[in-house]
């Protein structure tokens, strides 16, 4: 493995890949703006300043709810002004992204999307950083490689997310690939961040796993949660809800507090 310089990237004031892990956080979809207002305020106050919300889904089944669209952005793009925070969308094509993405400050194509080159090129045009997530079926080559879609057309700005690939175990949702997290860091010299709730699908296993990819070197994570989960219109059994994502937001202090200890 040919080892990269690291690359950092920059969203607003703050710097993905800096040693400093960032938190991101939202529900799987903007349900309502009042929902995402409340969110909203209440992820800020525990210092989350990246706010996720799907607007437009990628859901397995055409029956399941598909997201409110251009309302539920606007919805997000003014609850993110109103708490001072940014904000991750997913587009799914290249009209979406041509039509909204100047509104957003992160563009995530989804796992679904990752062989979607059209579209990986198209963002590679755009002025702003680009999560992309791995493909569950995707090889680290192949994911090395979409990122090379994005890069090599003039975005220098590409942070992956590893966000659980399919196994041979049916037990969780997907299976969380930790060796992704640094093989992929090393291998791209890309920031890397961790998607647990995708991976798991069980919201009791989001804090657990969100602590070992942070041992493992994650740049931060992007967390799904809602003011009340088991009602959710996506997604609903991996939300975390507001508290327990606050519980684990306590936790991860102390293990930093921890780790500052003992290097001094
Ligand atoms: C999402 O972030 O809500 C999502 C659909 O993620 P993924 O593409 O990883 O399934
Ligand atoms: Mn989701």
């Amino acid at each position: 493995m040919t080892k990269r310089k690291r690359r950092r990237v920059k969203i607003g004031d703050m710097e993905l890949g800096s040693g400093r892990p960032l938190m991101m956080a939202g529900p799987c979809s903007v349900e309502s703006e009042a929902m995402i207002y409340h969110i909203a305020s209440r992820l800020s106050k525990m210092g989350v300043r990246l706010l996720r919300g799907g607007c437009f889904k990628a859901r397995t089944s055409p029956y399941s709810f598909q997201g409110l669209g251009e309302e539920g952005l606007g919805y997000l793009v003014d609850a993110a002004k109103k708490y001072s925070m940014h904000t991750i969308v997913e587009f799914l094509t290249i009209e979406q992204l041509e039509k909204y993405s100047e509104l957003v400050d992160v563009v995530q194509i989804g796992t679904r999307n990752m062989y979607n080159y059209p579209l990986l090129k198209a963002c590679g045009k755009l002025n702003k950083p680009v999560i992309l997530k791995r493909a569950f079926s995707a090889t680290y080559e192949e994911w090395h490689l979409a990122s090379e879609y994005i890069l090599s057309e003039g975005n220098p700005d590409v942070i992956l997310c590893e966000r659980g690939i399919r196994t041979f175990e049916v037990a969780t949702r997907n299976t969380l690939d930790i060796t992704a997290v640094p093989y992929m860091k090393e291998r791209t010299g890309l920031p890397l961040i961790v998607d647990p709730s995708h991976a798991a699908g069980l919201r009791e296993l989001v804090p657990p796993l969100t602590y070992a990819a942070l041992a493992a070197g994650a740049d931060g994570f992007m967390i799904e949660c809602h003011e009340a989960p088991e009602k959710a219109l996506s997604d609903s059994r991996q939300s975390l809800s507001l508290d327990d994502f606050e519980k684990m937001v306590e936790v991860l202090g102390c293990m930093q507090d921890l780790r500052c200890k003992e290097r001094d």
